[in-house]
This record gives C-alpha cells, sequence and structure tokens, in this order.
C-alpha cells in the first residue's frame, strides 16, 4: 500500500501513516455506536508511532469492557471521530476508516462485540465473528 491518508469533514485535522494495517476490524460495542453516532465501528489498526497527525484534536477516554482507558480522539471543530488508542492494545492506534480518504482498500476480517450489535446489521459472512472482546 502507498501510505494512509485522511483527515476530518471540516478539514483542520489531517494525518498520514507510511504502516501497512495491523488489521481491519468491525467494532458493535455500545460505546462505538454512541461515539460514532452510527450502528458500528469500522477500523484499521497501525503501529501508533507511524502516525502523523496535524491540527488539534480532542481527546474523550472512558473505560472499555477490560476495565482499561480507551481514548477516542475527535475534531473540536466539526466532531470527526479521527483515531483511537486503547490502553489494552498497547503501541497500536486505530484509524476510522470513513476519515481515509482512499477507502477502497478497506475489507474487515473480523468482527467484535457482536452480542450488542443492531439487529439488522449483517456483514459478509467470512468476517470472523466474536460475541466480545476475542482474547
Ligand atoms: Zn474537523
Ligand atoms: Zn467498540
Amino acid at each position: 500500500m502507498a501510505g494512509i491518508e485522511g483527515g476530518c469533514l471540516c478539514g483542520r485535522v489531517r494525518y498520514s501513516a507510511d504502516a501497512e494495517p495491523a488489521f481491519v476490524g468491525v467494532c458493535h460495542c455500545t460505546d462505538c455506536q454512541k461515539f460514532g453516532g452510527s450502528a458500528f465501528a469500522t477500523m484499521v489498526g497501525i503501529p501508533a508511532t507511524a502516525l502523523r497527525l496535524t491540527g488539534a484534536v480532542k481527546t474523550f477516554s472512558k473505560p472499555g469492557d477490560s476495565g482499561k482507558l480507551i481514548h477516542r480522539r475527535f475534531c473540536p471543530e466539526c466532531g470527526s471521530g479521527i483515531v483511537e488508542e486503547a490502553d489494552a492494545l498497547p503501541g497500536m492506534t486505530m484509524i476510522s476508516v470513513g476519515t481515509l480518504d482512499d477507502r477502497s482498500w478497506v475489507r474487515p476480517a473480523s468482527q467484535i462485540y457482536c452480542d450488542s450489535a443492531q439487529p439488522w446489521v449483517r456483514l459478509g459472512e467470512d468476517l470472523r465473528s466474536y460475541a466480545k472482546m476475542p482474547n
């Protein structure tokens, strides 16, 4: 892949990363639904050190299921969720795929927290599915 680039709706926050995605996954947890205002979140995981972020972001931190904090970073102007980091996944940054400039390559391989998925949501049969967070 040539590199990952993207930004928020208003354009004040931009990012790029020279990294191969470590994973692409869907999360159906209720916190991701609230944060994104949508039915589920789709995230690309990359090494945190690969991310170059420009523009100020605000961070909202809340414990996930594990009791460890999840830090969700968003544009304070337009509210777009840009990236998040979970203390349970040290060294990893997860990019919200809706903020990518080029989404053509995005293929989630797994979905987690299917227990709280909205009942109408049916994603590809080939996704590995987990009721909660896999160990
Ligand atoms: Zn913005
Ligand atoms: Zn989630």
